[in-house]
Formats: structure tokens, C-alpha cells, sequence
């Protein structure tokens, strides 16, 4: 996190506060610190949580590790989704 990310993030935030809000919490970013409001906080907070990694492909509906980009299960190897089901439908189909 950059203070400029977490700058403009409060500078687009801050125009729906209340004047005078008071500041409920402070982040120090950079060695910047950012006096942030109830608003602010919240929305950093829900901006948080609504993150997901690019390299977020889901979980294995085998074993619940991460997939790669190909979709394959860096745990145990399966391939997942629809791709995934297909092949496994293949295989099961050929045994
Ligand atoms: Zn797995």
C-alpha cells in the first residue's frame, strides 16, 4: 500500500462525510499518517475485504487448496471447473 493509493482513496471517500466528522482511527502509510473518519474507516475497511488477488482463481472443490492459473490444484493436482469436470468425466466414462 502506498500513502498516494491510501491519499486518494480518503480524498474520494471524504466528500460524502460529514462536516467535522470526528476522526475515529489513523492509519500511518509510508510514514504518512492519515486521520481517518468513521466513513473512511468503513469504506477502507469493506475496500479491504472486497479485494481479491489476480492470481485468485478460486478453490479446489477437492481439498480446498488454491488453483493455479490453469485452474489445476496447486495441492493436489486436480483441474477444476468446468474444464476440469469434463476430464473427469472422460476418465470416468473410459474406465
Ligand atoms: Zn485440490
Amino acid at each position: 500500500m502506498t500513502a498516494d493509493a491510501v491519499r486518494a482513496f480518503v480524498a474520494r471517500v471524504a466528500p460524502f462525510d460529514d462536516l467535522g466528522a470526528p476522526v475515529v482511527s489513523t492509519v500511518v502509510v509510508d510514514g504518512e499518517r492519515f486521520a481517518l473518519t468513521a466513513r473512511t474507516a468503513r469504506a477502507l475497511a469493506e475496500a479491504l475485504h472486497r479485494y481479491t488477488d489476480p492470481e485468485d482463481n478460486g478453490r479446489c472443490a477437492g481439498c480446498g487448496g488454491v488453483l493455479d492459473r490453469h485452474l489445476r490444484c496447486r495441492s493436489c493436482g486436480r483441474i477444476d471447473g468446468i474444464f476440469g469436470a469434463t476430464i473427469a468425466d472422460r476418465l470416468a466414462a473410459e474406465d
